[in-house]
């Protein structure tokens, strides 16, 4: 029995895994009314929800804290005072039931838990508000096979979301508006596997302030930026001759997205997987799932072992379990 805890950025998270089945999944956002996310604050709520999301998670589950193994923590990378807050609790529990930590890559953890609709070698297409990266698991390492080269898809979307005056998160909004749009040419940029947005960002508003309509620009948008990474994760195929895509990350539960993901696997041969909307944005039992994989393989630490690790590129995790 393991727990997960995610605690990254602006979700707190506890997941409880047996055997790769996931028995609970519960998690709590912080939210902002306008702007983005304050590290400190997020890790305020962090310590606020703990307790109680820790609770709810094991009455879900129906266990007691007793027959908890070990503890799997996100424990990079992320933003610092978040990372810290959950570093504390995870210390706190497993001091009190003398059991150990499993520090867990939240970025590996999103493709980890493709296995749970199961994929098994797959490249994964990470996009959410920070990160936008496609990676895969290639000679021993996890590696990036590209990726942005200046923010996160979720983050272009949701500035320009609150630039026309819609709230946050924006990609729930801009999703609807583009039912009702029709095509307006922007700028495409991708270069090899890596993809940019502010070109687009700034095409965007200056449409917007010429009085383009807000579906077009929202359904243009969407086809243009998905186009884009779809470009990116069929090239990241081809070049690592997996057959096998996985999505993970907010902005995969966008349903153009998915269907153009589809699509592209289709026509090349390849198997998609898509988890459920709990699973890809960010959670605890994608923690926990991927920490069950690593305990089973030895790993764990004391908990005054573990530190955070705020910057950790996915392709510096030292990976033993595979
Ligand atoms: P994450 O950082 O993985 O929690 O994802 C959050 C991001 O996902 C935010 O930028 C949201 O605007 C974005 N997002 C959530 N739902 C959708 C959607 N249906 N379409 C596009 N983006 C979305
Ligand atoms: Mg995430």
């Amino acid at each position: 029995m393991i727990l997960g805890i995610e605690c990254t950025a602006h979700t707190f998270g506890i997941g409880i895994v047996s055997k790769g089945k996931i028995l609970a999944n519960v998690k709590d956002m912080y939210k902002t009314e306008k702007g983005g996310i304050i590290p400190v604050k997020s890790a305020e709520h962090h310590r606020e929800v703990a307790e109680k999301i820790y609770d709810e998670a094991l009455n879900k589950a129906g266990i007691s804290e007793q027959q908890i193994d070990a503890i799997a923590l996100s424990n990079a990378p992320g933003l610092a005072p978040c990372l810290l807050e959950g570093l504390r609790f995870a210390r706190e529990k497993a001091r009190k039931l003398n059991i150990e930590i499993i520090p867990v890559n939240h970025c590996v953890a999103h493709l980890e838990i493709g296995q749970s609709v199961g994929s098994r070698d797959p490249v994964l297409l990470y996009a959410s508000g920070a990160n936008t990266q496609i990676i895969a698991f290639t000679g021993g390492k996890y590696r990036v096979f590209g990726e942005t080269l200046d923010i996160g898809v979720g983050n272009f979307i949701d500035k320009f979301a609150r630039f026309i005056g819609e709230g946050f998160p924006g990609g729930p909004k801009i999703e609807e508006l583009s039912k009702f749009g029709k095509y307006i040419e922007l700028p495409y940029s991708i270069k090899g596997m890596d993809v940019s947005f502010s070109g687009m960002q700034t095409k965007l508003q200056q449409l917007y302030e010429k009085e383009a309509r807000k579906e077009d620009l929202a359904f243009s948008l969407q086809e243009v930026a998905f186009s884009m990474l779809v470009e990116a994760t069929e090239r990241a195929l081809a070049h690592t001759e997996k057959n096998e895509l996985v999505l993970g990350g907010g902005v995969d539960c966008n349903k153009r997205l998915q269907e153009m993901c589809k699509i592209m696997c289709e026509e090349r041969g390849a198997k998609f997987f898509c988890p459920s909307n709990d699973l890809l944005t960010d959670n605890g039992a994608m923690i926990a799932y991927t920490g069950e994989i690593m305990f089973n393989s030895g790993i764990k630490m004391k908990s005054e072992e573990v530190d955070i690790k705020p910057r950790e590129r996915t392709d510096d995790v030292e990976v033993s379990w595979k």
